[in-house]
């Protein structure tokens, strides 16, 4: 349970989340779990409201208890929900959260209602893995990445990704890289490369050299990361 004091006892990974929530946003944090990253917002006072949503009985009760010790029961309010159902229209929400999940179940979550969807302006979404598919979704359907950012956080990498609407066309490269973090390769994202090629070249030594469409299959994925990391660096 969080201490009504000041602290900050967000990790790394949600800070970064909420330095690209904008001032003044009505958000709604789908997943909320304990609640911390609306309350964070809160105290910090980079939003006056937020709706946190949950679909399971423990985590939500989690957040009604730490939102009670914060004493931020008329700022933030949380509700019993599946993904989209936890906002109507008159709660006004302009900014949508998703963090901490996979990208597959934060697409499931975002395809369920597009109608509701479309009244939202921006979306913020961590997803723990399968980033191409989730940019592959927002790319399908009317959004645009504005910006990403990739963290370490206790020896694991994670991306957010922050999307508006409108249009975008990725390459395959795009789709798995990130089309800012690949342009921006960014220390972090290097590192998190090198150790996935490093796990991929350990792979391939493994693979009988008869299964050839495997190797194949594993070597262009290698070749796509070098390409990646070290094109754009002549002198490599
Ligand atoms: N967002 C927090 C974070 O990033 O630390 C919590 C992440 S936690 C791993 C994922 C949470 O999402 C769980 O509490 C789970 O119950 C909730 N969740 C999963 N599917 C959901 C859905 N369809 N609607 C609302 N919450 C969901």
């Amino acid at each position: 349970m969080l201490s009504k004091k000041k602290e900050t006892v967000l990790s790394q990974r949600l800070q970064e989340v909420a330095s690209f929530v904008p001032k003044g946003a009505r958000l709604l944090d789908i997943g909320s779990d304990h609640a911390y990253l609306p309350i964070y917002l809160l105290r910090e006072e980079k939003i006056s409201f937020a709706l946190a949503g949950e679909i399971a009985k423990g985590p939500y009760e989690s957040a009604l208890s730490n939102i009670a010790a914060s004493e931020l029961q008329d700022k933030i309010e949380v509700r019993l929900a599946d993904g989209l159902a936890a906002f109507s229209e008159k709660d006004n929400i302009d900014l949508i959260s998703i963090c901490g999940m996979g990208g597959r179940l934060i697409v499931a979550i975002l395809k369920a209602d597009p109608v509701k969807l479309a009244t939202v302006k921006q979306l913020i979404l961590q997803p723990n893995n399968g980033e191409d598919e989730l940019r592959f979704w927002l790319m399908a359907n009317g959004f645009a990445i504005a910006a990403e950012r990739i963290v370490a956080d206790k020896g694991k990498y994670y991306e957010i990704i922050v999307a508006k609407n409108g249009h975008m066309s990725l390459s395959d490269k795009e789709l798995r890289f990130g089309p800012f973090l690949k342009q921006e390769l960014s220390p972090v994202f290097k590192e998190r490369w090198q150790k996935e090629l490093a796990k991929l070249e350990s792979a391939l030594t493994k693979i009988p050299q008869e299964n050839t469409e495997e190797k194949l299959i594993l070597q262009q994925k290698i070749d796509q990361i070098k390409e990646v990391l070290y094109e754009s660096q002549p002198n490599h």
